[in-house]
């Protein structure tokens, strides 16, 4: 027998039955034409604050997957604030096309514009193939953005405060799965030596890890390679590699089915969004093959820590830093919770997020 979702989405009302699902707040939809810009807006949560997740552009094979990618992606954000302790909802913008081709002036102005009719419900800023040069049109038409360059009096790049969140985050895991929060000797295979992926390497080298690295760019290997001495492996040998730890910086979903089975190490600990293919079904699996598993919202909040900082006003890196490190601490009491209630690491990590938001809601009330 069909449940009322079911029935919705057999009767074609995918739309709100994927909203009410995931509890959105609202969902806007963003059309020019003479730009040719389609741009999806999910505000999912603003009890906390106001809705803060970067604008990510993508040639999506169609509007479903860009409807249903907003609605994760601005879920997911909700959460990371709320761990996070920040004083934000969770929100994202996606823009479907092509963005070596699409992006001029006048279709960033134009989102710009969306962003500001939502007065301030919504703040956007940098994510996959959107960079501080386009934030700064997009500033053009609202004051609600953040991420912009260092000479605008920005942030700047946020990955290196990232990539420290996720170190934070790795060592706390560490101190649970080998009693202490060294990393020196251990393997650590970090997949995708991006932006975020390139500061991780620096600091596990500093700290004598052994880094082994895997990515689709020849260039970026031989860079990383050269200037840290990490070992280089194929993108699919890594997920067989005799390691202790496994960072996932590329993208999500590679703690599936197939490589769960593969994985020999000990503990996971990356900056990539949405890890786990299905948030219940893998976590358990995990969890079941006691392989510890750091929670990617949680560990690569450095990021929105850094944006946040900057649109607060005053922005102050060695501030960011500090509020990163606290990753660690935060990290560390998820896996105990998880540990004491026999519930994967993820499950006690929304858990605590969503105690947040409850609590700060009934603070908020009128009385
Ligand atoms: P990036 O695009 O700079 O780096 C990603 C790297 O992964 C690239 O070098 C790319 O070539 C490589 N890659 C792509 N497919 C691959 C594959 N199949 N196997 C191996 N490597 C592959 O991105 P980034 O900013 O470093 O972000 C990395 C991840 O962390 C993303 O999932 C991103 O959403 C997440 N994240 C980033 C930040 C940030 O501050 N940049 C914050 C939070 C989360």
């Amino acid at each position: 027998m069909m449940d009322i979702k079911e029935m919705e989405k057999a009767e074609g009302g995918f739309l709100f039955s994927e909203i009410s699902e995931l509890g959105h707040e609202q969902v806007v939809f963003c059309h020019d034409e003479p730009t040719g810009l389609k741009a999806i807006i999910g505000i999912h949560n603003t009890v906390l604050g106001p809705a803060l997740g970067g604008t990510r552009m993508w040639n999506y094979e169609s509007e479903q997957e860009a409807f249903t990618d907003v609605l994760r992606l601005s879920r997911g954000m909700t959460y990371k604030a709320a761990i996070t302790g920040l004083n934000l909802g969770g929100g994202k913008a996606v823009i479907i096309g092509d963005a070596t081709k699409m992006k001029t002036e006048a279709f960033l102005r134009r989102f710009g514009k969306f962003v500001e009719n939502l007065n301030g419900k919504y703040i956007t800023a940098e994510d996959v193939n959107m960079k501080t040069r386009d934030m700064e049109y997009i500033a053009m038409e609202t004051k609600h953005v953040t991420g912009l360059p260092e000479s605008r009096g920005g942030g700047g790049d946020p990955s290196p405060v990232t990539a420290y969140g996720v170190y934070m985050g790795m060592k706390a895991t560490a101190k649970k799965v080998f009693g202490k929060d060294s990393l020196t000797g251990k393997k650590v295979a970090v997949q995708g030596v991006g932006q975020v992926g390139m500061y991780l390497v620096e600091h596990l080298t500093k700290e004598n890890a052994e880094v082994y690295i895997t990515d689709i760019s020849e260039e970026k290997l031989k860079m990383v390679s050269d200037k840290f001495g990490a070992k280089v492996v194929g993108m699919e040998e890594i997920f067989d590699l005799d390691m202790d730890i496994y960072a996932p910086c590329a993208l999500g979903a590679t703690l599936n089915d197939k490589n769960i089975g593969r994985l020999k190490c000990q503990m996971v600990a990356g900056a990539a969004n949405n890890q786990l293919a299905n948030e219940v079904k893998h976590g358990h699996m995990l969890m079941d093959k006691g392989i510890a598993y750091a929670p990617d919202f949680l560990i690569n909040a450095g990021g929105l820590i850094n944006v946040y900082e900057e649109f607060l006003g005053n922005y102050n890196r060695e501030s960011a830093y500090r509020q990163a490190e606290n990753i660690y601490s935060t990290c560390l009491n998820i896996l105990n919770v998880a540990e004491s209630k026999k519930i994967p690491s993820q499950e006690a990590a929304i858990h605590l997020a969503e105690k947040r938001i409850a609590d700060i809601g009934k603070v908020k009330l009128p009385r």
